[in-house]
């Protein structure tokens, strides 16, 4: 199966004693490409530094909503720098808004959010959202002030109705792991009517690992986990969704 993992912290230090290894066997069971979120300005950096020593990684460079107390305007010129200037840089993410562990202020997480949409939209490239019990406050965010913004939604996990109004807005809608968990049965809905061409598969490696795995380290070779799951909701063969998500996944990106 050809694999395009569009979300995966692969330079998180969970992986720092074996990281090669796992990177050569996620490309030994099928998987070709792997996008790395970034989280910060350090995050930002190792991921850049994986996508340059590997052809296939890419990377993108963004706060996430949890750091966003920390965003500073070097930052933002960085980012911008790399969003213009590093050919393996292909997204601002992942940001958006976080109101479940609130880490930062929501007031701070809005600011941080909005000023980076204007940054996506400066450097033409796509968005990696994070959204986490803020679906409505992001609705009205790209409603309001993303017009011109489109990418990626992230571990989707809204209803079938903002999943239509962000495909009407431009955006892709991507699935990890919990997907795959028997009781998420609204989700495996929506995975079932979100149209095929606006379908990204993804891990969120090390975290959301699927099962038959839960518990365990996740990592880009459980892309496949996922795929064969939506696949079954479309009553598709799986090796054919799997490659129709590589091929949206290599689009939403750029990637010849
Ligand atoms: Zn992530």
């Amino acid at each position: 199966m050809k694999l395009f993992d569009t979300h995966a912290h692969i330079n998180d230090n969970r992986f720092d004693n074996d990281r090669a290894d796992m990177i050569q066997s996620c490309f030994d069971a099928g998987v070709e490409y792997i996008m790395i979120p970034g989280v910060d300005r350090g995050t930002v950096e190792s991921g850049v530094a994986l996508a340059e020593a590997y052809p296939n990684l890419y990377a993108a460079a963004g706060t996430h909503p949890h750091e966003s107390k920390d965003f500073t305007d070097a930052d933002y010129e960085y980012y911008k720098e790399l969003a213009l200037h590093h050919g393996k840089v292909r997204a601002i993410g992942e940001i958006g808004l976080d109101y479940y562990y609130d880490f930062s202020d929501r007031d701070t997480q809005k600011r941080v959010f909005v000023r980076q949409l204007e940054l996506a939209r400066d450097v033409d490239l796509p968005i990696i959202i994070h959204d986490r019990d803020a679906h409505g406050a992001i609705m009205d965010i790209l409603r309001n002030e993303g017009k011109g913004n489109w990418g990626i939604f992230h571990c989707y996990s809204g209803s079938w109705d903002m999943a239509k109004e962000l495909i009407k807005m431009g955006y892709y809608i991507s699935f990890a792991g919990p997907v795959v968990f028997p009781k998420s049965t609204s989700l495996k809905e929506v995975a079932r009517q979100v149209p095929l061409d606006r379908i990204l598969i993804e891990t969120d490696s090390p975290y959301l690992t699927p099962p038959p795995f839960r518990g365990r380290r996740n990592d880009p070779s459980k892309t496949q986990f996922v795929a064969e799951e939506i696949a079954v909701l479309k009553g598709m063969d799986a090796n054919e969704f799997a490659a129709i998500a590589y091929e949206n996944g290599k689009r939403v990106f750029g990637i010849e």
